[in-house]
């Protein structure tokens, strides 16, 4: 056998409504990545899923890293819902299609988008296992108490309920910081929070997911680069009776148009440090709106907590806004948070421990790696057999 045919590559893919994001790996030793890259202005005019796939295909051949898809090990795709039955990656059959399928209408512009994906592929390798990663998979382990809302029961039973979002994401998060700090995940007490356009916090205790701040859907919790995260309800039925808006204008207003956006009319956190450093109030505002929020929840989180080993900042802003973690560790020493900001300030690695030698609690920045993730979920779930 050629040292080809030892290799054991896996497809990780995010299927969304307008691309397809992709990456190639070996497991064969390790998790050598062999390519990456992005096709856009799919499901438009433009292209199809199937063409898509095509140009992937054509580049991955022209790098000399694949020929064919059936020369796979198999491909893992980020699913964004899973409803309350997966807490786990699985090897998609016509079971997991259908409950794909059946949870559309608790993730619509995303699940169909993921299902296609897998369809397109499936076409053309039928042979190719596939496994699917839920984003909500791991906050299945939450408890009731953090995952029903206080509404009658029977909307529980029609899914109404919190299922938590960038589940990949605290994942691998929880695995890296254990890692940093030389313990198992089950050892540690964490709070994960990833901020990037969406943001949500996680309490993980020993390892798992016991509350976050992403609800049934994503729009709950922090401030985001477009939405406005926790809000009365009470707002919503004003909206309806005494602006006559309808379902569509509230989505478009609470998902689009509201959050940093609303706040001072950007969402890219770059600029708003800048027009605030330049002395822009409402820049300066929505700066402080959005740190606070987030202090808001690591306080909320500490108590769920009882003890917290370390706080781990992450995604687009937590990785790389040095000032927002400075303004979100503000006054915390009291509470065992202490941030160097020497540290704090040196130039990003792709993990970075940001706390002074006093600091009872671990502070780090770590870039996320939702790809590698995957990579690790799907190699425990991949038959043996189909290994090239
Ligand atoms: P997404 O959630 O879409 O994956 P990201 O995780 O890439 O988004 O985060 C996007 C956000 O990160 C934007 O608000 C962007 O301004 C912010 N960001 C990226 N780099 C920096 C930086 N160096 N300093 C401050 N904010 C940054």
């Amino acid at each position: 056998m050629s040292s080809e045919h030892k290799r054991k590559k896996l497809f990780v893919l995010n299927c969304g409504s307008s691309s397809i994001k992709y990456k190639l790996f070996d497991l064969a030793d390790g998790y050598t990545p062999l390519s990456s890259g992005i096709v856009e202005e799919i499901g438009d005019a433009m292209q199809s899923y199937e063409e898509g796939f095509s140009i992937i295909m054509q580049k991955l051949r022209d790098e000399g890293v694949l020929e064919d898809f059936g020369e796979l090990w198999g491909a893992a795709h980020r699913v964004v819902h899973g409803g309350s039955k997966y807490e786990k990656a699985v090897l998609i059959d016509d079971a997991v299609l259908s409950a794909i399928r059946a949870c559309i209408p608790l993730a619509p512009l995303h699940n169909p988008a993921n299902l296609e994906g897998i369809m397109t592929l499936r076409k053309l390798a039928p042979q190719l296992p596939q496994v699917a990663v839920f984003d909500t998979a791991f906050h299945q382990s939450m408890p009731p108490e953090a995952y029903r809302y206080a509404l009658p029961e029977v909307l529980e039973e029609e899914g109404v309920r919190r299922y938590g979002f960038h589940g990949i994401s605290h994942h691998y998060l929880t695995g890296r910081a254990a890692a940093l700090m030389g313990k198992a995940p089950d050892d540690l007490n964490l709070i994960t929070i990833h901020l990037g356009n969406g943001a949500s916090v996680t309490a993980v205790e020993k390892g798992r997911s016991i509350d976050t701040s992403m609800g049934m859907t994503p729009l709950e919790g922090l401030v985001m680069g477009t939405r406005c995260g926790d809000l009365d309800p009470g707002i919503v039925l004003w909206l309806c009776e005494e602006k006559g808006m309808d379902a569509r204008d509230v989505d478009t207003l609470l998902n689009r148009r509201s959050g940093l956006k609303g706040l001072c009319g950007t969402n890219d956190m770059r600029r708003i440090v800048e027009r605030m450093e330049e002395g822009d109030a409402e820049a300066a505002f929505a700066f402080r709106y959005f740190c606070r929020r987030v202090r808001k929840y690591i306080g909320a989180y500490m108590v769920l907590l009882g003890s917290v080993d370390a706080v781990i900042f992450s995604g687009g802003i937590g990785a790389h806004s040095r000032e927002v973690r400075e303004e979100v560790c503000r006054g915390l020493e009291c509470f065992g948070m202490e941030i160097d900001t020497e540290k704090n300030r040196r130039n990003f690695t792709d993990a970075m421990l940001i706390s002074g030698e006093k600091s009872r609690i671990v502070i780090a920045a770590i870039e996320t790696d939702e790809e590698w993730q995957m990579a690790y979920e799907s190699r425990r779930v991949l038959p043996e057999c189909h290994r090239m």
